[in-house]
C-alpha cells in the first residue's frame, strides 16, 4: 500500500515521514528522485544536453557534466513547449524510478509505504498511490515555519505560499488529513494513530497476484 504525503511548504512533510519511518514505514522522496534521473550517465540528461546543446551562452551542462539547474530552469520558464517536451522527458523516468523504490521497500518488508512529493497532486503522482495524507498547517504558521527553517524573509516565504495550491484544494483532494499546527508531540500522536490505521488496511486488503 502506497500513501501519498503531502502539503504545502514547512507544512511539516519531512518530519512527519520520519515519525513515520520511526515506526517503521519507510519513505520515497519524489524530490530526491526528480534529482536522480538527471544525474550524470542517467538518459535523461543525455536527451536535455542533446536538446540544448545549441544554447552556448547559458550551458545546460556544468563543467563537470552535471545539470546546471539554473539555465535550465530559465528556458522552461521562457517557454511553455519547452517546459512540456522535459516533463515528457522526466516524468515518465521519474515515475518509473518512483515505483522501483517504493516496491523495493515493500519487497524489504514494509508493512506500507509512504511516497512524499510537494507536488503529490500537481504532478498526478497521486494517481499512483492508494491513498493521500494530506499535511495541514494555518498559513501564518506556514510563514513563519518557512522564514525560521530556509534563507527568506516573511515576504518572500508568503509569495511563496501563494503560488502553492491553495490550502482549501489540497484538503479537498485528501482522504486523510494531519493538522500539525500543534506540538511536534501532537504530531508524533497522530502519526500513531495513522499508522495503526494503515497497518489494518493493508492487512484486510485482498492479496493480489
Ligand atoms: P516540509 O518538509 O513540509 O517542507 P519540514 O518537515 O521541514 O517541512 O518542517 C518545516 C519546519 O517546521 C522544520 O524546521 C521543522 O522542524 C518544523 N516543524 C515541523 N513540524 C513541527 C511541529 N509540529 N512543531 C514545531 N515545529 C515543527
Amino acid at each position: 500500500m502506497i500513501i501519498g504525503v503531502t502539503g504545502g511548504i514547512a507544512s511539516g512533510k519531512s518530519t512527519v515521514a520520519r515519525a513515520f519511518a520511526a515506526l517503521g514505514a519507510p519513505w520515497v522522496d519524489a524530490d530526491d528522485v526528480a534529482r536522480e534521473v538527471v544525474e550524470p550517465g542517467e538518459p535523461a540528461l543525455e536527451e536535455i544536453a542533446d536538446r540544448y546543446s545549441r544554447a552556448k551562452e547559458s550551458p545546460v551542462l556544468n563543467d563537470d557534466g552535471t545539470l546546471n539547474r539554473r539555465a535550465l530552469r530559465e528556458i522552461v520558464f521562457a517557454d511553455p513547449a519547452e517546459r512540456r517536451w522535459l516533463e515528457s522527458v522526466t516524468h515518465p523516468r521519474i515515475r518509473t524510478r518512483l515505483l522501483e523504490h517504493l516496491a523495493r521497500l515493500e519487497a524489504e518488508g514494509a508493512p506500507y509505504v509512504l511516497l512524499v512529493s510537494p507536488l503529490l497532486f500537481e504532478s498526478g503522482q497521486s494517481k499512483m498511490t492508494d491513498r493521500t495524507l494530506v499535511i495541514d498547517v494555518p498559513e501564518a504558521l506556514q510563514i513563519e515555519r518557512t522564514a525560521a527553517r530556509d534563507d527568506v524573509d516573511e515576504a518572500q516565504a508568503r509569495a511563496i505560499v501563494a503560488a502553492q495550491m491553495p490550502r482549501a484544494e489540497r484538503l479537498a483532494r485528501a482522504d486523510d488529513v494531519l493538522d500539525n499546527g500543534g506540538s511536534e508531540e501532537a504530531m508524533r500522536r497522530r502519526v500513531s494513530e495513522l499508522d495503526r490505521r494503515y497497518r489494518q488496511l493493508t492487512s484486510h486488503r485482498p492479496e493480489t497476484c
